[in-house]
C-alpha cells in the first residue's frame, strides 16, 4: 500500500497508522449511488476503505447530474453502479469495488450485508429504508443514514446493539408523505453537505478512537435555509416492530417503492386496525350501498365523483380509504382524488365482498 496517499489523515494522532489499517481493512457497502451516495463514495474511496460496495439499480438521467457529482454528462443512460466504480476505482486504484447493478431486495439484501461491516443508507425512500433498516437489525450491522427533504437534511447512526434503530423512530411509513418522486425537489448542496457527513460517521466507525461520538440514536437535522443544526435523541422503543424481536424472529419484507402520487396504495383487511382515524368511504352505487355496507362508512358513489370532486373535499385533510365491491372502482376513485392533490388515499384490496369474508 502506497501511504503517502493517506499521509495528511494518517498525521492526525486520533487516526494514525492504526486507524488507517482499519479503513484499509474496513468492508463498507453503499445503498444507493444518488444525491447522497456519490459523496460517500468519493470520499470512503479517497480515505482508502478496503472493500467498497455500491448496490444502485438506476441508470443515469439527465436530471440527475445536478447533485449526483460522480458522473458526466455523456454517462446518460449508463448503470449508476458502473460507472461510480469505474470513476471511485481511477480515483484510487488500491481499494476493491464491486458493484451491483441490481435493486435492493428481501431476496439479496442479507447475502448482501453478510458481507460488510457498515452499512451506509442513501436511499430515498421508506421501502429501501424499512429494508436496509430490518435486515441490518437481524444481523447485528451499523446502519449510517441520510436522508433529505426540501432544504431540510438528515444523519443519524442506528445500531441496535448500542441503541434505537430506524423502525423506533418510524415504525411504519408515515401517512401522508409522498416518496420517491420523481418530481419532488432537491437541491445538490444539501445532498452534499448530508452525504459528506454521513462519510464522516463512518469513518468515525471503523476507527473508534475514544474521542469520536457517533450518531447513535441522535438524530441531526440541517435546515440549510437557515443553517440550523439541532439534534433529536430517538428513545430505544420497547414495541419497536423490529429490534424488539430476535433475529430469528424478524422477517424482512420489501416492495419496490412507488411514487405515491400517481399510483393507488391497496389495503388489505388485515392492515384495516393499524389505520386508526381514517374515514372508510363506500364509492358503490345506491342499490349496492342498500344492500349492506360497512357500518362505520360514509357513502359517496363514484359516478357522483365523477360529476363533481368537490363532494369530497370534506375529508382532503384525512387519512381515507376507499371500498367498492370487488376493489376496482375503488382504485379508479382513488387515482381520480390522487391526481385532485389529495394525497392520503388507499383503495381496500377485494372491496367490501373482501371484507364481508373477514366477518364470516
Ligand atoms: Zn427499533
Amino acid at each position: 500500500m502506497n501511504t503517502d496517499r493517506y499521509n495528511r489523515q494518517i498525521i492526525l494522532p486520533e487516526i494514525g497508522g492504526e486507524g488507517q489499517r482499519r479503513l484499509t481493512t474496513a468492508k463498507v457497502l453503499v445503498v444507493g449511488a444518488g444525491g447522497l451516495g456519490c459523496p460517500v463514495l468519493q470520499y470512503l474511496a479517497a480515505a482508502g476503505i478496503g472493500l467498497l460496495g455500491i448496490i444502485d439499480h438506476d441508470r443515469i438521467d439527465i436530471t440527475n447530474l445536478q447533485r449526483q457529482i460522480l458522473f458526466n454528462t455523456s454517462d446518460a443512460g449508463q448503470p449508476k453502479a458502473q460507472i461510480a466504480q469505474n470513476r471511485l476505482q481511477a480515483l484510487n486504484p488500491d481499494i476493491t469495488i464491486k458493484a451491483y447493478p441490481e435493486e435492493l431486495s428481501d431476496r439479496n439484501a442479507s447475502e448482501l450485508f453478510a458481507a460488510y461491516d457498515v452499512i451506509v443508507d442513501c436511499t430515498d425512500n421508506f421501502s429501501a429504508k424499512f429494508l436496509i433498516n430490518d435486515v441490518a437489525v437481524k444481523l447485528g450491522k451499523a446502519v449510517v443514514y441520510g436522508a433529505i427533504q426540501g432544504f431540510e437534511g438528515q444523519v443519524a447512526v442506528f445500531d441496535a446493539a448500542q441503541g434505537p434503530c430506524y423502525r423506533c423512530l418510524h415504525p411504519r411509513p408515515p401517512r401522508g408523505v409522498i416518496l420517491n418522486c420523481a418530481e419532488s425537489g432537491v437541491i445538490g448542496a444539501l445532498a452534499g453537505m448530508i452525504g459528506t457527513i454521513q462519510a464522516m460517521e463512518v469513518i468515525k466507525l471503523i476507527i473508534g478512537h475514544e474521542s469520536f461520538q457517533s450518531l447513535y440514536g441522535n438524530l441531526l437535522i440541517i435546515d440549510s435555509k437557515t443553517m440550523e443544526v439541532s439534534h433529536l435523541t430517538i428513545p430505544k422503543s420497547g414495541n419497536c416492530p423490529v429490534c424488539s424481536l430476535s433475529a430469528a424472529e424478524i422477517v424482512p419484507h420489501y416492495t419496490s417503492p412507488v411514487c405515491f402520487s400517481a399510483i393507488v396504495r391497496e389495503i388489505d383487511n388485515s392492515d384495516l386496525p393499524t389505520l386508526s382515524g381514517c374515514v372508510m368511504i363506500d364509492v358503490r352505487e345506491h342499490e349496492e350501498w342498500d344492500q349492506g355496507h360497512i357500518p362505520e362508512a360514509l357513502h359517496l358513489p363514484l359516478s357522483a365523483l365523477n360529476r363533481d370532486p368537490e363532494i369530497f373535499k370534506p375529508y382532503r385533510h384525512d387519512s381515507c380509504v376507499l371500498y367498492c365491491q370487488r376493489g376496482l372502482r375503488s382504485q379508479k376513485a382513488a387515482e381520480i382524488l390522487l391526481q385532485a392533490g389529495f394525497s392520503d388515499i388507499y383503495s381496500l384490496k377485494g372491496g367490501y365482498e373482501a371484507w364481508l369474508l373477514t366477518k364470516s
